[in-house]
């Protein structure tokens, strides 16, 4: 249990408690001294490994001994918080890490320890073996779904916050897998929001390349329905665009591939094509890509519901030009 102030530590005078700002607190009546009582500042480490497990040690002294818990300690003087929490690490579970962010802070009071702020961060571990420290009966890696009970119940509510943030995110590299199989964990995710849009432009036309057939079902399964020789034509207006923007979310220039549209517009006026069915097999052909991707839970939270609508928003303007481009042939102005 906390030890209890018996004598004054300046002049060794006898403690007496008194009533001062609010709270009963120690007090050094010889030399009048009040000693104010702060939390402990503690350190935690959460690392995940790529099967998406724990990082959790045993403890081999009490308080809680033989209970498991995230790698955690106090800071000591002349150390930075991070210094701490990468510290405990390697003490206690021989990793060596490197901090990511923090994701919970908590002040607790502790029977054993008297008041604590426990500052829990992620850590990406970049040693690649574990080996339980002197301090600690084990170091193990346990299954997010189903690991023991933790000694300290903040470690279980920074562990469930942890979760909270990254839940859709690993949903999202779940549904990803086959076609970005590069990505593995979200610390595959770039932080940087043009990176971020760069990866979820690939992401997409990776997406329609993987499974194109299935973007023309879902443009069959919502367009009028046309006579034969004109379906053929406005079918292939659907696949033109997304070969073009297949192209063009992978970042090559497809100026070339406009002036194609222009002669699929002459040809839809020869064949007497309706405007308004082309107009419709367009727009159809738009909204078939989005239908996808939110069908693959794409974008999510954590990329940045800001670059989903940026990547909307130059989707729209690609067919914006496509439409103009067969009007174009569509009137013979070319
Ligand atoms: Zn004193």
């Amino acid at each position: 249990m906390k030890k209890k102030r018996i004598f004054c530590s300046y002049c060794g005078a006898p403690i007496t408690v008194k009533f001062i700002d609010e709270k009963y607190r120690d007090h050094c009546d010889n030399c009048n001294t009040t000693f104010y009582e702060n939390p402990l500042p503690v350190a935690s480490c959460i690392v995940i490994n790529d099967k998406r497990e724990v990082l959790l040690v045993q403890r081999k002294n009490d308080p809680y001994k033989n209970m498991w818990c995230l790698p955690i300690g106090f800071a000591e003087t002349g150390e930075s918080i991070e210094q701490a929490a990468l510290r405990e690490l390697k003490e206690e579970a021989g990793v060596t890490g490197e901090i990511v962010c923090i994701i919970d802070v908590d002040t607790v009071s502790n029977y054993f320890y008297g008041d604590l702020a426990i500052i829990t961060f992620e850590v990406k571990q970049l040693s690649p073996t574990i080996k339980a420290g002197d301090d600690a009966l084990d170091a193990k890696f346990f299954p997010l779904s189903n690991y023991p009970p933790l000694a300290w119940e903040s470690n279980e509510k920074a562990l469930h916050k942890f979760i909270e943030i990254y839940k859709d995110v690993w949903a999202m590299i779940d549904s990803l897998k086959v076609i970005q199989p590069a990505i593995t964990t979200h610390h595959d995710i770039p932080r940087e929001k043009s990176k971020q849009y760069e990866l979820i432009a690939s992401i997409i036309a990776s997406l329609i390349e993987s499974d194109i057939e299935l973007f023309n079902l879902q443009w069959d399964s919502q367009v009028p329905k046309y006579n034969a020789s004109h379906y053929t034509l406005l079918l292939s207006i659907h696949q033109k665009a997304l070969e073009t923007i297949t192209l063009w979310l992978h970042g090559n220039r497809v100026w070339k591939n406009f002036r194609e549209f222009s002669a699929l517009g002459m040809q839809l006026k020869k064949e007497g094509v309706l405007l308004k069915d082309i107009l419709s097999a367009i727009a159809i052909s738009r909204k078939s890509i989005w239908m996808q991707v939110i069908e693959k839970n794409i974008l999510h939270s954590p990329l940045e519901i800001y670059t989903a609508l940026e990547i909307n928003n130059r989707i729209i303007l690609f067919y914006d030009k496509i439409t103009y481009f067969i009007m174009k042939g569509y009137e013979h102005l070319i």
